[in-house]
This record gives C-alpha cells, structure tokens and sequence, in this order.
C-alpha cells in the first residue's frame, strides 16, 4: 500500500532513503533547512581541478550500481595504479606494515579466536588484546582513523561493528561472512561526488514533494504529523532536539574533521597510488591522505598532482596560513622535500563525525527505545544517518534500504 512518508533532512541519508521509498510508490515529502540539498557532499570546481568537500568515494555494490543506472549517473572507477595502498609507519612506507609472525597471530585472531567485546575497553585496547599490539597499532589504527577520523582509543569495538556477534561465541571470519555484501571497491563520478547528489536531486524532483528552508524543531511537533516520519538530520543537530531524552551517558561526542585538498607539481609517493594513513607518533598531524589524482581521471586541470588529507581537530590551529603549513611539513616528513603547493583548499566541519564510541552505542540504543515506544502508540518514526550502523555512504545506503 502507498505510504505517506516524510523526512527530515536532505544530506545524502535523507536522498537516499526518498529514493528507496520512491521505487516503492511511496508518496515522499522532503524537508531542509537550508536552500540547497546534498548535506556535507559537495563537489567545488577550481581552477586547478575539483575539490571534495567532504566524501570522495562511494564503495560500489550491486544496489548501489542499480541506483546509480536508475538516476543516469556514469560511474568513475579508479585506475589500476591506485590498487597500491600505503602505511607510513616507522617513518617509512609500506605495503604489509606487520612481521610475518604477526600477520600469523592475525590470521589466528580472525578465523579461530572467539569474538568478545567488552563495554569498558576502548578500541585501542580491545585491538590489543585481540590482534596483538603490532597489528593494531601498525594496521588497525592507522586503517581506522582515516575512517573515523580520529584515533583508536576514542572508539569502541562493539559500536564500531555493531552489526557483529560479540558475545564470545562467533569468530571474526564468521561475522564478515554473515555480513558480507560483494563489493566492486570504490568509486566516484565524472564531476566528483557532486554528480551523485545532483542525480538524485534530478531524478527526485519531479516524483516527490520538497521543501527547503523549512526545520524540524522539536520532537512533539514530528509526534504530530500524519503519516510516517523518517529523520535524517545530522547527530549535530539532533541531539539538541532530543534534550533530556538522552541522559548525560548516552550523550553522542562529536568529532571536528578538516580536509585539505593541495595541487602542486609533483606526486607524494614514487608510484602512483590510492593514498595513505598514518599511525599514532610518526610525526605526522594528518590521519591519511588520497592521491585524488592517482585515483579518479579527471581531478586535475594540466599536469597537477591532487591531494586530499584528513586531519582530525587542531588545537589552536585557525587559519588557512597556520594549516598550509601543516600540511607542507607533513608531506615534508614522507617526501623528504619541501616543495611549495601550487593552491591549497580547505573545509572545516565542527562536530561532523559521531564518535564511534560507548556513548554513540548507548545513545543508539535509547533511540531504538524511542522507537519502539512510538511503535506501541501507534506511531511510526525512526532516525537515520551516520551514527546508526555505518559511517560511509555503502552504510547509509543499505540502512535506509526499507
Ligand atoms: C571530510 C569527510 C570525508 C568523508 N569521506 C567519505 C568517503 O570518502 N566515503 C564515504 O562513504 N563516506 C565519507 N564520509 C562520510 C559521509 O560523507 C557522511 O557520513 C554522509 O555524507 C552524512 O550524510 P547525512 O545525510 O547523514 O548528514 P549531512 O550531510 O549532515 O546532512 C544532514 C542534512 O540535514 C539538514 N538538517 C540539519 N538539521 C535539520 C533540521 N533541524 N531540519 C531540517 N533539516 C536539517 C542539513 O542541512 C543537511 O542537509 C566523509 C565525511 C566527511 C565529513
């Protein structure tokens, strides 16, 4: 039966999930605060080339290849060379940064050491306890915190694999096999990641209703309407609206994450490559980098070089000057060169990223509560977005899947 369904948000989890009710005949309403749609994904063109201004790849399934036919959008694979990823660890890099008996203890780790996770260790703990101290700190934490941009010890296992079996009965292996999706790896665009919003924008507009500059305010006022809601704000912005709802525990932290796209003359790495991540004390401010245009055709203008780098917040660091600088002496750490940038652009998100930690676990499982008690009253809301079960786009995709 046709459904009526509002929400709340139009970032791309609120896109997302217009879409899936429209393919089910649903008759969708969409609401956003501000004029423009899409939430942090946006493509800026410069006159070097284009610049991300927050995801710069989707991780290709066979639905979200269905999707993306359906809205008429061209996918971009990346080039071969790009296969190549790199960690910068003991100031060198490396493609395998583990001893061949660690990769062993971590082969162990995966298909036969039961699965446990404990409430009060944090991740960087939990990994050590469970990998062994050299693969957590040599793969596992470099490898996360380009992800979740921030460091181990402020995240929690069990929030980060929500979806896994940790009660001492399962293995690692048995879990990815349970939860295993085929992937095709990870894509973009013709015109970067903007075109994904823009397509779906095209292909929504004439079969759902949208209105912007209009915001949600207050619980009460969504307990009100009729029909379905479905919100799909920010954490950010949420959490204010659920007040007391959430008591101080279950009280979401939110992380500050910056990206600094930077043109210049020559590659970071010898070979070309995907990018890299960094672990803790290497000397290095930056989480990981992408070598945009090692990766995807068409991110440069001429013969410039692109890179992305995610920082995590910088205390005391505010202009743009103050963060040129950064980066220069962090690439100056793996190229062994200073060499000055052609232009450098970058974007500052405060409180972008829930922190996958206990209080995001507690704090999911006080909204599932919400929802189940407005289930009982005969009310049918629920929240989506990046804090529920997966912070990538392939996550958000496939929860919003109805
Ligand atoms: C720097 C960076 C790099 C990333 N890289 C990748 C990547 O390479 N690959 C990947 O898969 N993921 C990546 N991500 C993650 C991914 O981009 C985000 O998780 C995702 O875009 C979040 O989308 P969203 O719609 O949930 O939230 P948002 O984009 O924040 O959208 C929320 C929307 O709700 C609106 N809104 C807010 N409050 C209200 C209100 N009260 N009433 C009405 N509307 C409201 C906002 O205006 C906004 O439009 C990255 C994220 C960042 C920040």
């Amino acid at each position: 039966m046709k459904e009526e369904i509002h929400i709340y948000g139009a970032g791309i989890t609120g896109l997302f999930l217009a879409y899936h009710h429209v393919k089910r005949g649903d008759s969708v309403t969409l609401y956003e605060e501000n004029k423009t749609l899409g939430g942090v994904i946006a493509t800026k063109k410069v006159k070097e080339g284009l610049v991300e201004q927050a995801a710069n790849g989707i991780l290709l399934t066979k639905d979200i290849k269905t999707m993306l036919d359906d809205i008429g959008l061209k996918t971009l694979f990346p080039k071969k060379a790009s296969k190549r990823r790199y960690f910068f660890i003991n100031k060198n890099l490396s493609q395998f940064p583990i001893s061949l008996f660690a990769g062993t203890k971590l082969l162990y780790s995966i298909f036969l050491k039961k699965l446990k996770f404990y409430p009060n260790l944090n991740f960087e703990d939990w990994g050590n306890i469970t990998f062994g101290s050299s693969v957590t700190k040599n793969i596992i934490e470099p490898a996360l915190g380009g992800i979740y941009g921030t460091r181990l010890n402020e995240l929690q296992a069990e929030t980060v694999f929500s979806k896994w079996d940790g009660s001492g009965t399962s293995t690692i292996f048995k879990e990815i096999k349970k939860n295993k999706m085929k992937t095709y790896g990870t894509v973009s665009f013709p015109n970067g990641m903007g075109d994904l919003v823009s397509h779906l924008i095209a292909y929504l507009s004439p079969k759902i209703k949208i209105q912007t500059g209009v915001s949600l305010s207050s619980i009460s006022e969504i307990e009100k309407q009729k029909g379905s809601v479905r919100i799909c704000i920010s954490l950010k912005k949420l959490t204010p609206i659920l007040g007391n709802l959430l008591n101080p525990e279950e009280k979401p932290n939110l992380l500050t994450i910056s990206t600094v796209t930077r043109f210049g003359e020559t590659r970071l790495t010898k070979k070309p490559c995907f990018g890299v991540l960094f672990g803790k004390g290497e000397g290095i401010k930056a989480l990981g980098v992408l070598c945009n245009s090692d990766l995807f055709e068409g991110r440069v203008t001429g013969h410039l070089h692109s890179e992305t780098w995610i920082y995590p917040k910088l205390d005391g660091i505010t202009t743009d000057k103050e963060m040129e600088s950064i980066v220069e002496t962090d690439r100056e750490v793996i190229t062994k060169n200073r060499e000055k940038a052609k232009a450098i652009y970058k974007t500052t998100w405060e409180g972008v990223f829930p922190a996958y930690d206990r209080n995001l676990f507690l704090c999911n499982q006080k909204l599932d509560e919400i929802e189940a008690n407005w289930k009982k009253q005969g009310l049918d809301i629920q929240f989506f977005g990046n804090y529920r079960k997966g912070i990538g786009l392939r996550s958000i995709f496939e929860t919003t899947m109805p």
